[in-house]
């Protein structure tokens, strides 16, 4: 490649990535609207949403409900979300560093605190706390797996 083609190629990817606001999650770029806590572009795509569908479809409701920086402003804490110490106590480390670092935000925590792992008090799996299904009762965590093994049971026991 001689120069003048690189210079070219180069103008041209440029003006390709700064053309019309997108969406920051999905990349969308009809009906945007601007998130309340960042001022970052996102779909405007509330309205999309069923009630009691537990869908994770929406961008806007995403970041609002799942990310730190959604909670720190719902919560109205002062200050910035990545060094919040309000944040940091409101939820175990897992799902801390789960709200700051998903695909639903823009500007993922830096140095998450590390944790260990939650394990399925039956069969010993490690359980994601923001992925995985599962259920807990005090400090003991079921996987999703263990926890309808558990409902068997119980009602195997009901019926006798
Ligand atoms: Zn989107
Ligand atoms: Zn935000
Ligand atoms: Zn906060
Ligand atoms: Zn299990």
């Amino acid at each position: 490649m001689d120069m003048a083609t690189k210079a070219k190629s180069k103008t041209l990817k440029k003006k390709k990535s700064d053309g019309k606001p997108k969406c920051g999650l999905c990349g969308k770029t009809k009906k945007l609207t601007k998130t309340e806590c960042c001022g970052q572009w996102i779909c405007d795509d509330e309205d999309k949403y069923v009630l009691f569908s537990y869908a994770m479809n929406s961008c806007y409701r995403n970041h609002r409900r799942y990310t730190l920086c959604g909670y720190h402003h719902t919560e109205e804490h002062p200050g910035e979300w990545k060094d919040c110490p309000k944040c940091r106590d409101s939820f175990e480390t897992e799902m801390y560093v789960f709200y700051g670092t998903n695909e639903f935000n823009f500007e993922k925590l830096e140095n998450p605190p590390a944790y260990l792992p939650t394990k399925c008090a039956r069969c010993g799996a490690v359980i994601s706390l923001g992925y995985d299904g599962y259920s807990s009762k005090g400090d003991k965590y079921l996987c999703e797996e263990c926890t309808h093994k558990e409902m068997e049971s119980i009602y195997r026991r009901a019926k006798r």
